[in-house]
Formats: C-alpha cells, structure tokens, sequence
C-alpha cells in the first residue's frame, strides 16, 4: 500500500503499536456509535414530537432537516449540561443513554429502542467493547525506579525552581531579540537584557510534537521517535525524562499547555506531573488533552476522517467547548494559559517547583484582537481566525505576494501578542518564586514565510523553522547576563535544568549542558534538525530530511521518496551561513567535499538510532 494512501485512512499505523491499535479502534467505534445514537434520537424525537401535534412527516429531506434541528438543540442541552455540570457528567449521561440502548426494551426507553436497528446495537456494542480495550492504554507509571529518590532528595529545598516557557511556532528570525526589524518581542527583550541570550539556538525538528518531545526527553526525534503530529516519545524515553527526574527529586510539577498536541497526557508525559491544566480548547482541531486523560486515543481517533466528519467534530465544537469564533480571535488567548499558571504558583507553597507552560500563538491563525491586530500592517486583509492560516509546506509558492506579506505582518503581529501575556507571567514568576528561579524561555519550532515554503513541518527545515530563541535566566548568584554565540539545541535543555537542579543526567539524553561557558569555538559543535513524518514511528529511518550544522556550513539532505504537494526535485542544499545567513544560495555543487564530510558525519551519529526499534 502506498505510504500516503495508508497515511489518509489512518495515519496511527504510522506511530501506534499493533496492541493499542484495539483501543483505538474502540474508540472510533464508540465515535461512530455516539454519531449513531445522535441520530437515532433526533429521528426519535422528530417522529414522536410531529405525531404528538398531529403530523406525520413522511418525506425524508423533511426529516432530515427535522433531526438537523433536532440535534442542534440536543447540543445545546448537552452544553448546558457541560457547563453547569461539567464535561464528566456530560460524558456520563451520554455513556447512560448508550447503555440503556442495550437492556431489554421493556426496562428502559422502550419507545425509543424500537427504533434502533440491529446494526446499531452492533455499533454500540463495539463502542462498549472499545471503552473496555481501554484499559490496555495505560499511562506510563509515574515513577522511575532507577532513579534514586531517596539519595537525590536530601537537599530538595535548597533546589532552584524551573520554569520552563516554551512558545508555539516562535522563529527567532522574527523576534526583535535577534534582529527583527519590527518591535515584535519587546517584553522578552527587557527580559532577555537581564538573562543568557543564546544566539544560535536551533529546534531539533519543525513541528509541535518533534519540538516539545526533544525538549523535554532530552533526546533527538530519531532516538524518541515521536515523529508524527499524534505520535509520542517510546515508553522508556518518556520514563527517564526530565519531568520523571525531577519529581524523583522531589520537585513539585505542573504543565500548562493551550496546544493539546503537546499536551501532557497526550505525549504519555501525564503521570509526571502533579498538577495539569490541559488545552480544553481544541484550537488544532478537536484534540483536546483533557479528554486524553479519560480517552487516551481520543486525539488519535480525531484524525480520522472516517470516525470524526462531520458530526463527531461538531459534537466536539459543541459540548466539548471547541468554540471557533471567527468574529474575535480570542480561541488563541495567551493570557489562559498566563492565569492558569499564575493561579496555580499563588496557591503553590511547596518548593522547589517544576512549571512547564506551552504557549500557542504566535501559532497560525495568525489574527490577534485588538490591540495588536494590524498594528504591524493595517490592510482589511486576514484579520479573522477564519481568514489567518498559512498556506502549509509548498502550496505557500501558490499564495499571491500581498496576501504573503500581509500574513507575515499578522504572524509578527502574533508574537507581539505572545509577548505580552509571557512578560506578564515572567513577572509573577520573579515575585513569588524570588531569585533562585531558573527561567527558561524558547520555542519548539520556527514558522516559515520564505523559499516558497510556508507554515511548519514537512521536510523543509530553513532557518526560519528551526532557529528559535533560547533565553536562560539562571539563579542568583549564577546568572551572569549576556548573549552566547556558540551553537545550541533544544536536546542541550534537559541536562542544562538537571545541572542546575544537581540531580542526574540521564545517559540516555544526547544533549549537554549549557552552564558552562564551552572553551570550543563558537559553532564547531554539529547539531541536527530532522523531519521523519513520513517515516513510520517504529521503523527504520529512510524516509525523511536531516540538516547537519557543522562550522559555518548548513546541509539539509532528504531521504527516500517524499510525498508533498508542489515538492519541488529534492536536492542537497549547502549554505554558509555566515556569509549567507538567509539561505539564498545553494553552494552544494561547488563544495563536493564539504557535502561528503558532512553527510559522512550525519550518517555515523545517526546510525545507532537509524533501525527499527521495538514493537
Ligand atoms: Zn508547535
């Protein structure tokens, strides 16, 4: 089967194991079975509801249009109930009527059982079938026993606080920090005059879940091998990762996240983290993390369009609180996740702390609300959340020059408004937790409006995608402002904290520790940016692009045969770049040699993770 084919009916046998397949599917199942149970209650009432005033509608697009109307006003009551009562409860008188649909007609809801076929009760049944698999997707334990707790938890209390801000699809390129032309990070500038600025950061791959997973497990996507949107890191990463350390060594931990594909539970991480404010806001699409906590493959199951369009997504618009307000742009409200976190600091009086707080914008759709929005460009262009998305990967050469700039202009626009809610929360931060804080700030991926590319992911990997900011604001008296030349990644964050938390480095993480000032020269180590979402999760690594930094010299090879719309012939790019920092001149056929030692090293470093791993 061809790899996109299989890809467009279900992308999980891309990064799932065979046994969670069962779950999963028991979970679309019971989808497809709550789409089913919505209908057979409009038809229900329709029927019922048009005899009891004396009518009989015998056309079917009049019953249609009927149980249409039928089941708006059921989600209406559904989001009453989900308000008042609360999803639970919601969850709970829906899984009720499900059940009550299989007892004996004369029990319960006669009426409205004669109206549901055999096939129907078959689907409901395997909806029941698919809650009971669940029990086969178990969270990762919370502990990990070959940390010892009890030798590393002696000096807890004189252990520095972390916090760690992680802002979505933020490219360093368009930061006034590092040179934006436009004022567009003004908070994290003040706060970066009195921090370590690392010039030279880079993501360790393009998109939401690659950047996260490296960024907390320490290791590269070709060791986690979270590589597609919905994957997540193998178990026994997941287990010896930062967030597992440090709660062996008895920091208390939280996570806000307002993306729920880098939401905790969702990436297997929910065991480690005492307190959990999950994205309930389904901002991507109707992945939500808090319902991961009860649906592990909740997220998962929404990705197939099979299962998920179009009434399961509008069930989840509905109850679930995805609530697109294309008017008002304010799905994206950085200030959320900034109240969550804050709330939970000032009810927090254990020490020292561990806070994780994923930010979405800048993230497309780019439109803010006023202030910021088109105070950077003022044309009546993209201003909405409907109207606001990148043009993804290579599709973006097809997008008319106006509406490319106008869609820069709102993208800087959005990291303004990001800007504003973290410099507030930076705040809060140095005034309850006082000076022996560490305060990391940094992206997981770039966001990408050149070389005809646009958006995040695939398997362009510019400067724009993977040069995000890393600002690190170390403990009195450690912290010793300025900017740091040398190159860095994202994977040198975990062992940096553990250092600075004086708890153990995993030997399983590939990245070091950035407290020390290196006495190497500035850009002599390699790192990597990788992209291997065509490449199934488990499999050897062939599909896929890789960009090797070596001294001044970028390569960004691809590998196997690639599946993206408008995908130019892929070929080795060579940039020096610090001659070329933009990346305008591919210089790989007149450097044959440096192409060769470059690739000679790509392939040595990544030939211990390039097979398949365990099933
Ligand atoms: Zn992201």
């Amino acid at each position: 089967m061809p790899i996109t084919f299989a890809h467009q009916i279900e992308p999980a046998l891309f990064y799932m194991k065979p046994i969670e397949l069962l779950p999963l599917y028991g979970t679309e199942w019971l989808l497809l079975a709550l789409v089913g149970l919505m209908l057979s209650v409009a038809v229900w009432v329709v029927d019922h509801g048009a005899r009891a005033v004396g009518f009989r509608i015998h056309e079917l697009p009049a019953r249609v249009l009927v149980a249409v109307a039928a089941i708006s006003i059921g989600m209406g009551a559904g989001h009453l109930v989900r308000d008042h009562l609360g999803a639970p409860t919601l969850i709970i008188v829906m899984a009720a009527a499900l059940i009550a649909m299989l007892l004996p007609r004369r029990i319960l809801l006669s009426g409205f059982v004669r109206q549901l076929n055999s096939s129907f009760r078959g689907v409901a049944l395997i909806g029941l079938l698919g809650v009971l698999s669940l029990s086969l997707a178990s969270q990762p334990s919370s502990s990990n026993h070959a940390i010892d707790a009890a030798a590393t938890a002696t000096s807890a209390s004189r252990r520095p606080n972390v916090v760690l801000i992680s802002i979505d699809a933020l490219s360093a390129q368009h930061m006034s920090l590092y040179g934006a032309l436009r004022k567009t990070s003004p908070e994290l500038d003040r706060f970066a005059s009195e921090a370590i600025v690392f010039d030279h950061a880079y993501a360790n791959g393009n998109f939401t879940t690659m950047g996260v997973s490296s960024l907390i497990t320490g290791t590269r996507p070709w060791t986690h091998r979270a590589l597609q949107i919905l994957g997540r890191p193998l178990e026994w990463v997941a287990k010896d990762a930062l967030p597992a350390r440090l709660r062996a060594a008895g920091y208390t931990t939280a996570s806000v996240s307002t993306n729920a594909v880098g939401g905790v539970r969702r990436l297997g991480f929910g065991g480690e983290f005492d307190a959990q404010f999950p994205d309930s806001n389904g901002a991507v699409f109707p992945c939500m993390d808090s319902i991961s906590g009860w649906l592990p493959f909740w997220c998962t199951a929404m990705q197939n369009p099979w299962t998920a369009y179009p009434w399961i997504l509008y069930l989840a618009q509905n109850v679930f609180g995805f609530h697109h307000d294309n008017r008002e742009n304010h799905d994206y409200d950085p200030a959320i996740a900034e109240s969550r976190a804050s709330s939970w600091l000032h009810g927090q009086q254990a020490r020292p702390i561990f806070l994780w707080v994923h930010f979405f914008p800048p993230h497309d759709p780019y439109a803010t609300p006023k202030p910021w929005l088109q105070s950077f460009d003022d044309s009546p262009l993209a201003i909405t959340a409907a109207d606001s998305s990148s043009t993804y990967y290579y599709d973006w050469a097809a997008t008319s020059s106006v509406r490319r700039r106008v869609l820069e202009a709102r993208y800087e626009e959005a990291i303004a408004y990001v800007d504003h809610s973290v410099g507030e929360l930076i705040a809060d931060i140095q005034e309850r937790l006082g000076p022996n804080t560490v305060i990391i700030v940094t992206a997981d991926h770039g966001e990408s409006f050149q070389h005809g590319y646009g958006g995040h992911g695939g398997p362009a990997l510019y400067e724009e995608l993977v040069h995000i900011p890393l600002i690190i604001k170390l403990p009195q008296p450690l912290n010793a402002p300025g900017r740091r030349s040398e190159r860095v990644e994202q994977i040198d964050i975990a062992p940096t904290i553990a250092d600075l938390a004086g708890i153990e480095k995993s030997p399983m993480w590939e990245g070091r520790s950035l407290v020390a000032v290196p006495s190497e020269p500035s850009n002599s180590h390699t790192v990597y940016s990788m992209n291997f979402e065509e490449n199934p999760a488990r499999g050897e690594l062939t599909t896929g692009s890789v960009a090797t930094l070596g001294g001044s010299w970028k390569l960004i090879e691809f590998m196997g045969r690639l599946h993206y719309s408008r995908m130019p012939k892929p070929e080795t790019l060579l940039f020096d770049l610090t001659i070329d920092p933009l990346e305008l001149h591919n210089v790989a056929s007149e450097h044959p040699d440096i192409v060769r030692e470059l690739a000679a090293q790509r392939a040595t470093d990544m030939a211990p993770h390039q097979g398949p791993v365990a099933r």
